[in-house]
């Protein structure tokens, strides 16, 4: 299936320059939502994952149908303040200033192999900072799954080591 013709190019938005990328119109669509998640689930079989880490919101919309489908559970990773019970916290980079993604203490066990998923990569910063909490809690990030990477960025630089599955390139 030709995933592309379901993701809106929105020009400008959120800011002139920026040609986002919509993935609202793929996941709208049931047959098209469904064939992404079971690529994932495919890519993700052989490796015997345990739990499922995805940042919100849209690592969400992506990792917990792969969850379901893989018979695992699913933790969130959380802007600041979200989160309701003890959590670890890791900083990074934004465009302007910092932002920082929380996950709970308990949230993953020593030794568990965690897929982490997102809908796109763009620099990176945020699945690094997903990585790091998820390793500060001993687990093996045994793989990460995107639906869009925006190659151009070279996000894939800043993940250098772990193996990356994505959908669509731009
Ligand atoms: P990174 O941290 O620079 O890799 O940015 C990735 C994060 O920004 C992801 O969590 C995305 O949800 C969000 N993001 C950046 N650009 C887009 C876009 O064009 N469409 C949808 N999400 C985007």
């Amino acid at each position: 299936m030709d995933l592309k013709k379901y993701i809106t190019i929105v020009p400008d938005f959120p800011k002139e320059g920026i040609q986002f990328k919509d993935i609202t119109t793929l996941m709208d669509n049931g047959e098209a939502y469904k064939y992404a998640t079971d690529q994932i689930v495919q890519y993700a079989r052989e490796k015997e994952i345990d739990i499922v880490v995805g940042p919100e919101a849209r690592g969400f919309i992506i990792g917990c149908p792969v969850a379901y489908s893989l018979g695992v559970g699913f933790a969130p990773v959380r802007k600041e303040g979200k989160l309701p019970r003890e959590t670890i916290k890791v900083e990074y980079g934004l465009e302007y200033g910092k932002d920082a993604l929380t996950i709970h203490k308990d949230a993953i066990k020593e030794g568990q192999r965690v897929l982490i998923t997102d809908d796109l990569l763009a620099t990176g910063g945020t699945i690094e900072a997903t990585i790091k909490l998820v390793e500060q809690l001993g687990g093996v990030v045994a793989g990460i799954a995107f639906l869009i990477e925006l190659s151009y960025l070279e996000g894939r630089k800043k993940l250098e080591g772990y193996d990356i599955f994505t959908l669509m390139k731009y």
